[in-house]
C-alpha cells in the first residue's frame, strides 16, 4: 500500500462547523469562528494579540510591514528555510543577510548573528525548524543590545516550547515581537491554506489590526473607538474567510488528540531507528535541550547527497514517499548574485542530506514499522 509523505487529517467536525456557518449567513472574514480561533490562542496559549491570516506567508508579510523596513534595510534570516521567510522582507526592499545553521541541528546558529549586524539591520527572523525552538534567550539578548525586532517564523512551531535556563517553558510564538504560524495542509493543525500573526509587542497591536484590515481603522470603528473609518495606513487583504476559520476551529478543538498521535509516531520512529544511529549509519533528528519536540516532522540525516538519493529511491520502490526539504536560499537563482559570498556549509549540508519520513495522524504503527524496516534494509541490516 502506498504511504504518502503527508495526508491531511480531518476530525469530522470541520463540516459541522462550516454548515453552522452557512446557516448563520455570514461567510466573509472576522466573524464568529475567526474570533473563536483567536480566543483559543489567547486563553489556551496565552498570546496577547492574535490575528488569523490566509497563510503564514501573509503573517510574515504583515510582520515585515510592522517592522517598517525601508529599501536597503537589512534582516538576518537562516539560509535553511522556506522561501517565504525571506520573500516577505525582500518584498519591502530589504537586503537579506543569510546566517548558517548549527552544525548539529538546522536552526539558525545564534553565535553567527552578531557578526552580521550593521547600522542598517532592523530585524532577526529565527525559524523554529521542525517545531524545535531556536536559542531564543540569546537571540532576544542580541536583539535588545542592538535595538532590533525579532520575528519568529513559527510556521512549524504550534504546541511547542522554548525552555528557559530556569526551566520555565515558553510557547513558541510568545518570544519575538511578532510570530507567524501556518495552517497549511502539511502542518500539524490545518485549514488547507491558513496562518496566524501573533503580536507580542504592545506598541504594534493597533497598527497590526489596521494592516490586517486593508489599511483602514475598521476594527477600531466596530469597537466604537472612532465614529468613522477610512484609509489610515498601508495594508492588504490578509484576513481569511470564515469558512477557513470554521474549518480551523474544528482542528483546534482536537489539537490534543492530534498532537498525542503525532508524538507517538515520532517516538516509534526514534525507537526503531536508534540502533542504526548507534551503528553510525545515519543521524536522527536532534532536539536541543532548550527545546521541545511537537512532532511536526521526523527527519534523518544521511552522510551524503548520494546516500540520501539512494534512501529516497529505495523507499519509493516500496511505495514509501520520503522527501528532502529546503535548498539553501543563499544559493537560490533569485538570491545567488545578491548574496555576499560567505560559505554556509551547514545549511548546504542539510539541503543535501536531511530526509523527512512520512508523518501524519493516520499513519499506523505497522506502517511506521514497515518504513523503519525498509530504512534498515537500505543500510544493509
Ligand atoms: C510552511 C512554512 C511557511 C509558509 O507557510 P504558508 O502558510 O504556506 O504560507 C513559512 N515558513 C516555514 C518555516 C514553513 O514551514
Amino acid at each position: 500500500m502506498k504511504i504518502p509523505f503527508n495526508k491531511p487529517f480531518l476530525t469530522g467536525k470541520e463540516i459541522t462547523n462550516i454548515t453552522d456557518l452557512f446557516n448563520s449567513g455570514k461567510i466573509c472574514g472576522n466573524g464568529k469562528y475567526t474570533k473563536l480561533c483567536q480566543e483559543f490562542f489567547k486563553t489556551k496559549v496565552g498570546f496577547p494579540h492574535v490575528l488569523l491570516t490566509t497563510s503564514c506567508t501573509d503573517a510574515l508579510e504583515m510582520s515585515a510591514i510592522l517592522t517598517s523596513i525601508q529599501p536597503g534595510d537589512e534582516v538576518i534570516i537562516p539560509s535553511y528555510t522556506f522561501v517565504s521567510t525571506a520573500n516577505a522582507f525582500a518584498l519591502r526592499g530589504a537586503r537579506i543577510l543569510f546566517a548558517d545553521s548549527h552544525a548539529d541541528q538546522p536552526n539558525i546558529d545564534e553565535t553567527k548573528i552578531e557578526g552580521l549586524i550593521t547600522a542598517k539591520t532592523k530585524a532577526i527572523v529565527p525559524v523554529h525548524y521542525a517545531g524545535a525552538a531556536c536559542r531564543m534567550d540569546r537571540i532576544r539578548e542580541i536583539a535588545k543590545r542592538n535595538n532590533l525586532l525579532v520575528v519568529e517564523d513559527s510556521a512549524q512551531g504550534i504546541s511547542s516550547y522554548f525552555i528557559e535556563e530556569d526551566g520555565t517553558q515558553k510557547p513558541l510564538g510568545s518570544l519575538g515581537d511578532f510570530a507567524a504560524f501556518s495552517f497549511h495542509e502539511t502542518k500539524n493543525i490545518v485549514s488547507g491554506e491558513g496562518g496566524m500573526l501573533v503580536v507580542n509587542n504592545p506598541d504594534h497591536i493597533m497598527r497590526s489590526e489596521i494592516i490586517w484590515e486593508k489599511g483602514t481603522n475598521r476594527s477600531a470603528f466596530f469597537r466604537g473607538e472612532t465614529d468613522k473609518y477610512g484609509w489610515v495606513d498601508i495594508g492588504s487583504s490578509f484576513l481569511p474567510s470564515e469558512i477557513i476559520a470554521a474549518f480551523l476551529y474544528a482542528q483546534l478543538e482536537n489539537m490534543e488528540m492530534i498532537q498525542e498521535r503525532r508524538i507517538a509516531i515520532s517516538r516509534l520512529y526514534r525507537q526503531q531507528l536508534t540502533p542504526l544511529e548507534q551503528k553510525g549509519c545515519l543521524k536522527l533528528q536532534k532536539t536541543p535541550a532548550y527545546a521541545t519536540d511537537n512532532a511536526h516532522m521526523f527527519y534523518v540525516l544521511c552522510n551524503s547527497l548520494k546516500e540520501g538519493n539512494g534512501l529516497i529511491d529505495h523507499l519509493k520502490k516500496q511505495d514509501i514517499f520520503a522527501v528532502y526539504h529546503y535548498p539553501s536560499l543563499h544559493r537560490s537563482k533569485y538570491y545567488l548574485d545578491k548574496h555576499d559570498g560567505r560559505e554556509l556549509p551547514n545549511s548546504d549540508r542539510y539541503a543535501d542530506t536531511l530526509v523527512r519520513l512520512p508523518l501524519y495522524y493516520e499513519l499506523t504503527d505497522e506502517q511506521v514499522g514497515f518504513i523503519c524496516e525498509e530504512v534498515n534494509k537500505f543500510y544493509g541490516d
